[in-house]
């Protein structure tokens, strides 16, 4: 199955997290510190990291914040405590994928990391071009006039599925289906805050948008 990085410094939930994802088949490896979480977050061949945020050295924000800077794509599932924390997460840029706020339902993380495994997984093809932009979709890369543009993995996902749908008016319901898979629960201000981090990638000027249009009360079109 797949390679999770688990780091979680609290060794009960540590624990359980690892039996419970051995459980499912995956291999597990545990780490309980910021620092060792970048050190070993940076080596390759993981398919997910599951990343709390409280952590002795070094905390989860900048743990994921500081993989994304060093090129990393492996996607990140976060671990709040705090719930007023979980909705400022999303729109931090921290490039996380998705975030579970403790304590949380053991069903509801695998649910996450199904999807967040299924989607990082599919096979994407062809190449997709628009104005400046260039989606390679095989390589999981963007190219903005040339240069590659980064973006996190969910990043990557939305934009192939609002171009993918260029012309047509998505809302974000549909839009969370595409990007993420049906089986998740992000709310619609998520949406909003990666569609403004996107913006800000790929628009010539992210403050007058000419490719992410938003329709109001509707949701969002992809023009070329
Ligand atoms: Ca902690």
């Amino acid at each position: 199955m797949a390679r999770i990085l688990v780091v979680e410094d609290e060794p009960d939930i540590a624990m359980m997290l690892s039996v419970d994802l051995r459980l499912e088949g995956h291999d597990v490896e545990t780490v309980a510190d910021g620092h060792a979480a970048l050190q070993r977050g940076l080596e390759s061949g993981w398919d997910l990291i599951v990343l709390d945020v409280m952590l002795p050295g070094k905390d989860g924000f900048d743990v994921c914040r500081e993989l994304r800077k060093a090129g990393t794509r492996t996607p990140v599932i976060l671990l709040t405590a705090r719930t007023h924390e979980a909705e400022k997460i999303m729109g931090l840029d921290l490039g996380a994928d998705d975030y579970i706020t403790k304590p949380f339902n053991p069903r509801e993380l695998r649910a996450r990391i199904r999807a967040v495994l299924r989607r990082t997984s599919t096979d994407l093809g062809e190449i997709v071009r628009f104005g400046d932009v260039e989606i390679l979709q095989a390589r999981g890369e963007v190219r903005a006039k040339g240069r590659p543009v980064e973006l996190t993995p969910v990043e990557f996902r939305l934009l192939l599925a609002l171009a993918r749908n260029s012309g047509r008016v998505l809302s974000r319901d549909r839009i969370i289906d595409l990007a993420w898979g049906p089986e998740t629960y992000i709310t619609e201000r998520a949406v909003d805050a990666h569609i403004v981090n996107l913006r800000r990638k790929i628009e010539p000027d992210a403050a007058a948008p000419r490719h992410i249009i938003s329709v109001r009360g509707m949701g969002y079109r992809f023009d070329e």
